[in-house]
């Protein structure tokens, strides 16, 4: 039978986990869990009820009230919090910027990662993130760590954040991405770090599909190793 497998992408933003996780799960019919949006959700929900990212308590009360679902759509999953779909507001700018803070809160990782771990454990997902191949699924069949330059991952992020309409500047966005690059790898639990075990892949010059076929190809032979 051909074994469901855990995927694991790690890496920071503008690296393409969004993009090439979506493209992978996509191919091999897997579920894709985008966690940084659950992270996201949690921002969105304490910007909207006032809570202030430092409050560990009320962040704790609000992720144990907290539903999130990820349903399949044509294209790509969206996020379904509390019954109501946020796929779109979650993206803002200024919920990336709350995100970070709000993720480095304990309370706030732990009940997150409770939740991929039953949303992942049966296999045949593509969990895409900062700590999935380090604290979520240490043992993950496969693991990827997706590299890019900062200059590289701005200009990704702003040509995405034009695309949707935003006002957005290029400088300022390079500025954002390196802020959320510290914040993300400097904080004390579960920072950004890359699995020993993990495969690197750099894709400053690299396009998408270079990179999916590299990955898929990775996947089909531990597909086939770990099938009977
Ligand atoms: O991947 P994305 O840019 O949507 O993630 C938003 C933020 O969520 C990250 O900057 C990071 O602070 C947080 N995050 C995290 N752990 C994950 C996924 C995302 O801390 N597994």
């Amino acid at each position: 039978m051909k074994k469901k497998l855990i995927i694991a992408i790690d890496g920071p933003s503008g690296a393409g986990k969004s993009t090439l996780s979506k493209a992978l799960a996509k191919r091999f019919d897997y579920l894709n869990i985008d966690t940084g949006a659950m992270y996201r959700s949690v921002a969105l929900l304490a910007q909207r009820g006032g809570i202030d990212p430092d409050d560990e308590d009320a962040l704790k009360k609000l992720c144990s009230d907290l539903s999130i679902k990820f349903i399949r759509g044509p294209e790509s999953e969206q996020v379904i919090v509390n019954g109501a779909d946020v796929s779109a507001e979650i993206r803002t700018p200024e919920v990336s910027l709350w995100t970070a803070q709000v993720a480095a809160c304990q309370a706030v990782r732990e009940a997150m990662v409770k939740l991929q771990r039953e949303m992942g454990e049966g296999g045949g997902v593509v969990l895409e993130g900062r700590d999935i191949g380090t604290v979520v699924f240490p043992y993950a069949d496969v693991k990827f760590f997706l590299l890019a330059s900062a200059a590289e991952r701005g200009r990704r992020r702003y040509e995405e954040l034009r695309e949707k309409g935003a006002v957005v500047d290029l400088e300022q966005t390079i500025v954002e991405v390196e802020a959320r690059d510290a914040a993300d790898m400097e904080r004390t639990h579960a920072p950004l770090t890359q699995a020993e075990d993990a495969i690197v892949i750099d894709s400053t010059y690299l396009t998408i599909d270079d990179v999916l076929e590299r990955m898929a190809s990775v996947v089909r032979r531990k597909v086939a190793q770990l099938s009977d």
